[in-house]
């Protein structure tokens, strides 16, 4: 067993102390139950204190207050005095900067904390368990190579095989693809998966990038200043956000203020600012008519079409269609919907054919529509903050 759980969780870095701000802590009270075989992502924008987290849960920082286990086993506690040092964790960490040693091979780069953290091993156990992490990181064979003599991407499968080799009950992660190209981040992220399940340990990865998150979490937890936003699966983060922020930072790139309407059974109504329709849309956060909110919506969901809006359509608004942005799979238009400026997707067909994909004409009467699954509407930001600042 091998969850790791966070109990009001603060780290107050001395800095912090000589501002005359109200005190807000790099972790600002964090409660986190991170099952056993799970793969958890921290996501947030920077600062957030993502990384601060998986540094007092690796015992590289020490909390200012609260208790942390692993696996049941109390590793910090600040009330009981309590603090096991990393080495004493059981962990396995993979960081940004690969942080391999350049003096060894990659053989002894992996087989060096199996040497030193299980003690007992013979040479020939040693060099097996190290063989065995090499291979499930597709590096068999190029165990004699200096880490100067392997691409970024080869160097980075090293310090994963490091971590794995000495069976860590628990894997960490700071931003591990940040510093490879995109076509390698995609290829890794993948093998960053496998090696999860093949390797069965507990996973915690900080992100600070959405598609790295969706794509390997078993579960997210977005923070912001320190504290926990929303804890979901990677689909409800995607497509039902509690809040704005959240919202903004998965992609709903158009965000109308207005007020609610009517909700009912996580269905709402709501009335953007300026309009005389309503926008029907999901409501996944607690909301009253007559509570100000915002609807969010992604442009690739928004759908640009030529002339009048379909009479009695839902979510179907009249238009001016401005510039139009060609983004490879489709085009993005901006568009003017009774005072709101937004941005809409204009799909590739009938287009392409013609090759001139930069000189589409501006559609004065336009319509937009969208789908009502495609709407989130939520309370509005200024009251987010101000629950934020009250606790
Ligand atoms: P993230 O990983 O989300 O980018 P961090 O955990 O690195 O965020 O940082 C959270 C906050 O704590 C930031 O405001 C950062 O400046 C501050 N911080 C982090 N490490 C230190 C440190 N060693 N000394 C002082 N402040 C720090």
């Amino acid at each position: 067993m091998s969850g790791v759980a966070l109990h009001g969780l603060r780290k107050y870095f001395t800095a912090d102390t000589v501002t005359t701000a109200p005190r807000r802590g790099a972790i600002d009270g964090l409660d986190l139950d991170i099952r056993d075989g799970e793969f958890f992502v921290l996501l947030g924008p920077s600062g957030c204190g993502k990384t601060t987290t998986l540094r007092c849960i690796a015992g590289l920082e020490e909390p200012s207050a609260g208790r942390i286990e692993i696996g049941g086993a109390v590793v910090a506690d600040t009330a009981a005095r309590v603090f096991v040092p990393p080495d004493k964790r059981e962990i396995g960490m993979v960081f940004q900067s690969y942080a391999l040693w350049p003096h060894m091979t990659v053989f002894d780069n992996v087989a060096y904390p199996v040497r030193h953290r299980r003690r007992g091993l013979s040479r020939l156990e040693i060099a097996r368990e190290a063989g065995e992490a090499l291979s499930l990181v597709g590096l068999a064979g190029l165990e004699g190579r200096a880490p100067a003599e392997l691409s970024g991407g080869q160097q980075q499968r090293v310090a994963l095989a490091r971590a794995i080799a000495a069976r860590p009950r628990l894997l960490l992660f700071d931003e591990p693809l940040s510093n490879l190209d995109a076509q390698l981040r995609l290829r890794l992220r993948q093998d960053l998966r496998r090696v999860h399940e093949e390797a069965g340990r507990t996973s915690v990865y900080v992100t600070h990038d959405q598609a790295e998150a969706l794509a390997l979490a078993d579960r997210v937890a977005v923070m912001r200043l320190g504290r926990l936003e929303q804890l979901g699966t990677p689909t409800e983060i995607f497509l039902a956000p509690a809040t704005r922020f959240v919202a903004e930072f998965v992609g709903f790139d158009n965000l109308l203020p207005g007020t609610v309407i009517s909700r009912e059974a996580g269905q709402a109504a709501f009335r953007p600012d300026g309009w005389s329709g309503e926008i029907a849309g999901r409501a996944p956060a607690a909301l009253r008519p007559g509570q100000r909110g915002v609807a969010a919506i992604r442009s690739a969901n928004l759908r640009l079409a030529r002339g009048e809006a379909p009479h009695g359509q839902v979510n179907s608004f009249a238009a001016a269609a401005g510039p139009v942005t060609y983004l490879g799979e489709r085009f993005q238009a901006e568009v003017e919907v009774a005072g709101h400026r937004l941005f809409a997707s204009l799909p590739l067909e009938g287009w392409n054919e013609r090759g001139d994909l930069h000189h589409l004409p501006h559609w004065p009467h336009a319509h937009v529509g969208v789908a009502p699954g495609d709407v989130v509407i939520l309370p509005d930001a200024a009251g987010e903050d101000a629950l934020a600042e009250a606790a």
